[in-house]
């Protein structure tokens, strides 16, 4: 028994005449081919998009287009591998039939039209919902850190730069040192490194500049941070480690987990993207209300007062141990949390049964509160233990606080929410990270990244839609008829 075998090199054979004749009909390649040439790229504002009068031509930027869309669906996505696919592949010799444009033409069309780019996972969102594909019942919102195109070593916070000048002035105290010691026994024996030393010495002041140029920006601009590579991006949390990022937010709709919409920001934390990522759920899905399901990263009263005062109703678990972590109440059972409020007689039943009624306005972190105190505070044989206060026990009640009430409530009834939201949107976060390779940018500038990031959904996207609807349901979608 022998292994099986390949066929001979010299042996002469006829591969079929027509390139069409490699690509099955299934083929994804069918698909990009049929989607891009729905889209009006002018109107988009790619560049080139209308053919020039005058001058060399240019490459089409629907050919372009393609390339990418193929290439971040292939986990190819630098512009040097798509260059040589476009020798290589079939698949691509199909799809920009057989153009080959260089690495440089490529990796411009992907710099220069981030916001043309963004439009085109937008046309791709509107597809889908023409199809029917989005529930707009509910939505889950979630972030996720992207590396970007910048070392930790090039970002720099105040307390860093400081710790930075420390070390350079005892470098230059210990070079200095070294010099005088050279320099005394100079007359007997000739130290060769003394050169050496004042080379270093220098490099040290200019370093030393460098920082001190930095710490003045820093200073100016009122900025936390400053990353040298990539200005844009930050020194942020993810996944339980520092790294210099971007922050992608996402919407994703429960009936098929497709993205509804993403945005990429430099903030470190969800804290204040809820409302804004949720209304523009809501308009994209022209709903007159929708439930949006989002981790305790996403917990920020103001930002779920505006959500509902807008018809969305959110439904977030509370964080709570520092929530309830009260410094002026020696014992747990006496925490705000164990303050029963009763809406009806507009009073709070405290742990030692007392009523604590409505007692005046006051402002607290920026908040206005409503003031709740009982006349027996004084004389309860349980003050010891509610407060560490000489007068009276406070309970302040945020002037919202309902809106707080009613989505513990929600939370309460919605047990599963939790496991819900995971699945939601920790899948395309995992696809997109491990299945695509595609958790870091390649691109710098909040602009430019923004637009590669719609490749990457757009990618997603199309790969959820196949598994949904199957390749020959979607082209026959395509092409009626
Ligand atoms: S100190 Fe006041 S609030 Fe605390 S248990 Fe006694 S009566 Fe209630």
């Amino acid at each position: 028994m022998d292994y099986i075998q390949g066929f001979d090199r010299k042996q002469e054979i006829l591969f079929p005449a027509k390139i069409d004749d490699y690509i099955e009909e299934e083929n994804l390649v069918h698909f990009i081919e049929a989607f891009v040439a729905l889209l009006d790229l002018m109107v988009l504002g790619f560049t080139h998009a209308e053919v020039n009068s005058t001058g060399r031509p240019s490459y089409n930027p629907a050919d372009l287009l393609k390339l990418y869309i193929y290439g971040y669906l292939n986990r190819i996505r630098s512009s040097r591998k798509l260059e040589k696919e476009c020798f290589r592949n079939i698949e691509v010799m199909w799809l920009l039939k057989k153009l080959a444009p260089d690495h440089k033409t490529i990796a411009d069309f992907r710099k220069n039209n981030p916001v043309a780019i963004k439009k085109v996972f937008k046309e791709f969102v509107l597809f889908c919902k023409e199809l029917d594909l989005y529930g707009g019942e509910v939505v889950s919102t979630d972030g996720s850190k992207f590396k970007a195109v910048n070392s930790k070593k090039r970002n720099f916070n105040a307390e860093k730069l400081l710790q930075k000048l420390k070390d350079i002035e005892e470098k230059i105290a210990a070079y200095l040192k070294e010099l005088e010691e050279n320099d005394k026994i100079e007359s007997s024996i000739k130290l060769p490194d003394a050169k050496e030393l004042k080379e270093k010495i220098q490099q040290m002041e200019e370093r030393k500049k460098e920082y001190e140029g930095l710490q003045k920006t820093l200073e100016t601009t009122g900025e936390t941070q400053i990353s040298l590579t990539d200005p844009d991006s930050r020194m942020m949390m993810g996944n339980q480690k520092f790294d210099v990022s971007y922050n992608v937010q996402t919407t994703v709709d429960a009936k098929n987990n497709l993205i509804l919409d993403y945005e990429v920001t430099n903030e470190g934390n969800d804290k204040n993207q809820l409302n804004e990522m949720a209304t523009r759920a809501k308009d994209i899905l022209e709903v007159e209300s929708l439930e949006v399901l989002a981790d305790k990263g996403y917990y920020n009263p103001e930002e779920i007062r505006k959500c509902t005062e807008n018809n969305i109703i959110p439904i977030i678990p509370e964080p709570k141990p520092k929530q309830f972590k009260e410094g002026n109440v020696p014992e747990p059972e006496y925490y705000e949390n164990q303050f029963k409020y009763d809406s009806n007689k507009d009073v709070y039943t405290c742990p030692g049964g007392r009523e604590l009624a409505y007692s005046g306005d006051s402002i607290k972190n920026k908040k206005n509160m409503r003031e709740y105190k009982s006349d027996c505070c004084n004389t309860c044989e349980f003050k010891s233990k509610c407060t560490t206060n000489k007068n009276v026990r406070v309970i302040f009640r945020w002037e919202h606080e309902k809106v707080l009430e009613d989505m513990r409530e929600r939370v309460k009834n919605n047990p599963d929410s939790v496991r819900k939201r995971n699945c939601m949107s920790e899948h395309p976060f995992g696809t997109i990270k491990r299945g695509f390779n595609q958790g870091y940018f390649l691109t710098k500038g909040l602009v430019k990244v923004a637009g590669e990031m719609g490749l990457t959904m757009l990618a997603y996207n199309i790969r959820r839609v196949i598994n949904i609807l199957g390749m020959n349901k979607l082209m026959e979608i395509m092409n009626p008829g």
